[in-house]
C-alpha cells in the first residue's frame, strides 16, 4: 500500500503536487477542462490543510523552441483559478530565481503553478529522460511530493520518479481512485470477468491479452485488431487493417484459448476510410477484396451482448470500430448503450476509448472511466507503474 496525501501533515509545508493538466487547446482556448477538474480534489484538500501548494504538469510534447508556442500552462492557471475560486500564482519558468523567490513568499494555502515541465526537454530531454540533476533541483523546492498524474505514471520522468526519489512522497486522490478500481479487479474479479478489446493494432495490446487471457473468463475482440485475428485464421479480410507482425501471436493464442477469445462474426465495410464511402455489411467470411472492415456488424453486437449480459465485471479498452467516422461508429455506440444497461461493474480504459465514450454522452454511465490511456493499459498488462512504485510505502 502506498502512502497518500492524507498520511502527511501539510500545514506550512511546501507540497509539490504533480498533476495532469495536459488539456486539449485549440485557437488559444481549452476545449476540455476535465483533467483540471479531476485534480481539484487533491489540490483543494492541500489548500484546506494549509499547505503551500506547488503544482507541476506537462502540456503536450516540446522538442524545439517553436514547440513552446501554445504550450504554456498560463492559460491553465487562469481556468484553475476560476475552478478553485482563488488566485493561482503562475510562474512562467521551470527553474531559477523568479520561481524560487515566488515559492519563498508563499503563505499557507497559496497555490502556485510553474511552467510546462516539458520546456525542460529542449536540449536533452531533461524532464522526459528523468535527468538526475533536474529531479534533485525540483525536489529541493518542496518538503513533500504528491503524485496525482495517473496518465503519466507509466513514464519515468523527472517530475514524478525524479522528485519522488529525493522527497517524502504519497499519491493523491485521483491515483488512489485508479488503483482502488483496477487492483481488486486484476487480483480477485467478480466473475464472470469479461474483457472487451478494440482499437487499431494488436501489437499495442499483446501484453494485455497475454496477462488477461489467464485472468478473464472471456475476451471479446473488435476494432481494427479483430481483422488480424481473422486473417490468422485464414479469412480473406480484403483491405482491412493488418498487423503482419502479430499474425503468429493471434493464431497461437486463438489455438490455446479457442473458447475464451471471441471474434466478430460480421463486419461493416467501406471502400475507403471516408465519410462518403459506400458501406456494406456482411459475414466475416464474405469480405470482398476491395473492402476495408471498419466496424463490427449487428450479429456481432448481439453476440457480444450475450457475453456482456452474463458478466459481473467488465473492462473495456479500445473502440470497436472507426468511430471517428459516423458510419462506422455504430458498434462502439451500441456497446456503450448495452454496457450502460448491464448490471455488471464496467471499467473503461482511458485514451481513445475514454474519449469516444465521453464524446457519445456516456461520461457518467459506468463505474469508472480511467484518466490514463497508456497507464491503464500497462496496469492491465500486469506491469508496475514507475511513477507509483517510487512513492513511499505505508509502514
Ligand atoms: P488504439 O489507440 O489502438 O486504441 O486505436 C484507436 C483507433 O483505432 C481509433 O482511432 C479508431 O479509429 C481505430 N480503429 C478502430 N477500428 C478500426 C478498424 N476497423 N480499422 C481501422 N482503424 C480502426
Amino acid at each position: 500500500m502506498k502512502k497518500t496525501i492524507k498520511n502527511y501533515r501539510l500545514r506550512g509545508r511546501k507540497v509539490i503536487i504533480r498533476v495532469d493538466f495536459n488539456v486539449p487547446i485549440k485557437d488559444g482556448k481549452i476545449i476540455d477542462d476535465n483533467r483540471i477538474k479531476m485534480s481539484l480534489q487533491t489540490i483543494s484538500y492541500a489548500i484546506e490543510k494549509g499547505a503551500k501548494v506547488i503544482l507541476m504538469s506537462h502540456l503536450g510534447r516540446v522538442k524545439t523552441e517553436e514547440d513552446k508556442n501554445g504550450k504554456s500552462l498560463n492559460i491553465v492557471s487562469k481556468r484553475l483559478s476560476e475552478l478553485l475560486h482563488k488566485d493561482v500564482i503562475f510562474i512562467g519558468s521551470t527553474r531559477g530565481n523568479e520561481l524560487e523567490c515566488a515559492i519563498d513568499k508563499m503563505c499557507d494555502g497559496d497555490v502556485l503553478l510553474m511552467e510546462n515541465t516539458r520546456f525542460e526537454d529542449i536540449d536533452g530531454k531533461r524532464e522526459s529522460g528523468n535527468d538526475e540533476e533536474l529531479g534533485r533541483y525540483w525536489a529541493s523546492l518542496g518538503d513533500i511530493f504528491i503524485n496525482d498524474a495517473f496518465a503519466t505514471s507509466h513514464r519515468k520522468h523527472a517530475s514524478n520518479v525524479g522528485i519522488a526519489s529525493h522527497l517524502r512522497s504519497g499519491i493523491g486522490f485521483l491515483i488512489e481512485k485508479e488503483l482502488d478500481v483496477f487492483e481488486p479487479i486484476l487480483n480477485k474479479p467478480n466473475r464472470p470477468f469479461l474483457v472487451i478489446l478494440g482499437g487499431a493494432k494488436v501489437s499495442d495490446k499483446i501484453g494485455v491479452i497475454k496477462n488477461l487471457v489467464k485472468k478473464a473468463d472471456y475476451i471479446l475482440i473488435g476494432g481494427g485488431m479483430a481483422y488480424t485475428f481473422l486473417k490468422s485464421e485464414g479469412y480473406n479480410i480484403g483491405n482491412s487493417l493488418v498487423d503482419y507482425d502479430s499474425i503468429d501471436f493471434c493464431h497461437n493464442i486463438l489455438n490455446k484459448y479457442s473458447t475464451k477469445i471471441i471474434l466478430p462474426i460480421d463486419s461493416v465495410n467501406g471502400l475507403e476510410i471516408d465519410d462518403n464511402t459506400i458501406v456494406r455489411t456482411c459475414l466475416v467470411n464474405e469480405i470482398r477484396e476491395e473492402e476495408i472492415g471498419l466496424d463490427i456488424g449487428p450479429k456481432t453486437i448481439d453476440l457480444f451482448k450475450k457475453y456482456i449480459d452474463m458478466s459481473k465485471t467488465i473492462i473495456w479498452n479500445g473502440p470497436l470500430g472507426y468511430f471517428e467516422i459516423d458510419k462506422f461508429s455504430n458498434g462502439t455506440k451500441k456497446i456503450c448503450e448495452i454496457l450502460k444497461n448491464s448490471d455488471s461493474e464496467v471499467i473503461v480504459g482511458g485514451g481513445d476509448t475514454g474519449a469516444s465514450v465521453i464524446g457519445f454522452g456516456y461520461k457518467d454511465a459506468y463505474k469508472y472511466i480511467s484518466t490514463g490511456g497508456g497507464a491503464s493499459l500497462e496496469l492491465l498488462e500486469g506491469k508496475k507503474l514507475p511513477g507509483i512504485s517510487v512513492i513511499d510505502d505505508k509502514k
